[in-house]
């Protein structure tokens, strides 16, 4: 995925985007890819694992030329969700559920109405919580 595309869904800010994609990176539920192209030719030059394997020269088969990496031009990143997550099937599944909330935590309804990101994506969502809150604290009260 490109994190363009998915700052622009979210309508959110690129060094936001980057921030929450990241954080699923290093939580090991999103992966970083890495993808070195010829500036000429536009040829895939290497696609490594991680940015301590990239070169600063590269050789292009398709149009001979020698690249002198440029790091704006050349490499692009992207990122997918890990193939581990993807079962969904297993998401689904209420005994992989209840196990994870177990061992988790679930998160509420409420931390939901507390979280401005929340608010902004999905304000008619938020204001049917808001309402919900006001009703069952009068309710109380
Ligand atoms: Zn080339």
């Amino acid at each position: 995925m490109n994190p363009n595309l998915f700052a622009e869904r979210l309508e959110i800010e690129l060094t936001t985007a980057l921030n929450v994609l990241l954080a699923a990176v290093a939580a090991r539920m999103m992966l970083l890819h890495w993808e070195v192209r010829c500036a000429t030719c536009s040829a895939l030059l290497a696609l490594p694992l991680t940015a301590l394997q990239l070169k600063s020269h590269y050789s292009c088969l398709s149009c001979q030329n020698d690249v002198l990496i440029s790091l704006n031009d050349d490499i692009s990143i992207s990122f997918s969700l890990n193939p581990v997550y993807s079962g969904l099937g297993q998401q689904h599944n209420e005994d992989f559920r209840s196990a994870i909330d177990q061992q988790y935590g679930s998160v509420s309804a409420h931390t939901m109405l507390e979280t401005q990101l929340f608010q902004r994506l999905f304000p008619d969502q938020h204001a049917k919580l808001l309402e919900l809150g006001h009703t069952n604290s009068a309710a109380a009260g």
